[in-house]
């Protein structure tokens, strides 16, 4: 184990995609080190705040009223400059001028990147896996993926009602670029006639044949869950209309999916990371990633986490198409 150092002060950020829950991992942050002595410095906008000195000392009640808050009070942005080595050199230094000993990252994959060239560079960092996708691959959970799921359903369920009045398909885009776990999850948690995944090859036809055989079944509304990542949304609506003849419509989800009060699970778990991430800093631990493994909280050195490929799961979309009649 690396000799622990002593910190005085800690950053706290949150970079990328936001996603709910993101606030209740800072509050765990803020106050996990706060109550071991140590201070928090809130970094705003992410990595661009780290680069142009956005941050200010947080105390305890700075972080209250935000743990049942979706977005981040710490606000969000993507940061091109922080890739460069002029922009990381400013991030280093902003740290040393701020007395900032190490920092938490909050975001996915990209912000990892961030957190491992700032751990290089001398700035022990520990990342929290924050995003609706949940496809980051080291960690079982991503921080607010129960909370877009759960929307997903409900505005599934209230697309299904109206379908049902007027015998109608709905063909549902919902959102992850790469990875098709809200389809999966949620088409399944819907009772969708189809499933979409980019990861998978999609037979149209073979969508159009379970829409009629929904249909015969006597079946009255008719959802396809498609994920964003499978760009069949458009194409996919006009066939199905064209060859069953039921009047077909596209509804894109979009962003509504990353707002909202965070579900139980993702405050209990974004708390138990934020607080794990301390942990980790405070031993004199970094370069790593916090993970959920089963139910345990445990971490993943950053390199190994960006090496790692997580699959969705294929067997859900095939019972879903056994069951869905
Ligand atoms: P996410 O963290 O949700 O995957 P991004 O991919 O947009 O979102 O990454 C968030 C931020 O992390 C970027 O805007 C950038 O500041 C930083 N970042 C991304 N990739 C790298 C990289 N290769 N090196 C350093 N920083 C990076």
């Amino acid at each position: 184990m690396q000799e622990a150092k002593k910190f005085r002060r800690i950053g706290v950020l949150t970079s990328g995609g936001d996603a709910p829950g993101m606030n209740a991992a800072v509050r765990a942050v803020t106050r996990t080190a706060l109550a071991r002595g140590v201070e928090v410095m809130g970094i705003y906008n992410g990595y661009n705040g780290l680069i142009n000195g956005e941050m200010k000392l947080l105390d305890a009640r700075d972080v209250s009223d935000i743990l049942q808050r979706g977005g981040t009070m710490l606000y969000t942005a993507r940061c091109l400059d922080f890739k460069t080595e002029e922009g990381m050199a400013r991030a280093i230094e902003a740290c040393r001028e701020n007395k900032i000993d190490g920092i938490v990252a909050c975001g996915g994959d990209g912000t990892f990147r961030g957190a491992l060239d700032l751990t290089r560079r001398g700035v022990p960092c520990v990342a929290i896996p924050c995003t609706i996708d949940n496809d980051i691959s080291s960690t079982d959970y991503s921080i607010g993926y129960d909370t877009a799921v759960n929307t997903v359903i409900q505005m599934v369920d209230r697309l299904a009602d109206t379908c049902q009045s007027h015998l109608r398909c709905s063909v549902v885009e919902v959102m992850g670029r790469a990875a098709g776990h809200i389809a999966a999850d949620a088409g399944t948690a819907t009772g969708a006639c189809a499933i979409a995944v980019g990861e998978l090859p999609v037979d149209m036809d073979k969508i159009v044949a379970r829409v009629k055989a929904c249909k015969e079944a006597g079946r009255h509304h008719f959802i396809v869950m498609v994920s964003e990542g499978a760009g069949v949304t458009q194409e996919l609506t006009a066939k199905i209309e064209k060859e069953t003849g039921i009047e077909t419509r596209a509804t894109v989800l979009g962003h509504v999916q990353r707002g909202g009060t965070p579900t139980v699970r993702d405050r209990v778990i974004a708390t138990r990371m934020g607080h794990k991430a301390v942990d980790l800093l405070l031993e004199g631990r970094s370069n790593l990633v916090v993970a959920m493994r089963k139910d345990d909280i445990t971490a993943v050195d950053i390199e190994e986490a960006l090496r790692m490929t997580k699959s969705v799961d294929r067997s859900l979309i095939e019972m879903n198409e056994e069951i869905s009649f």
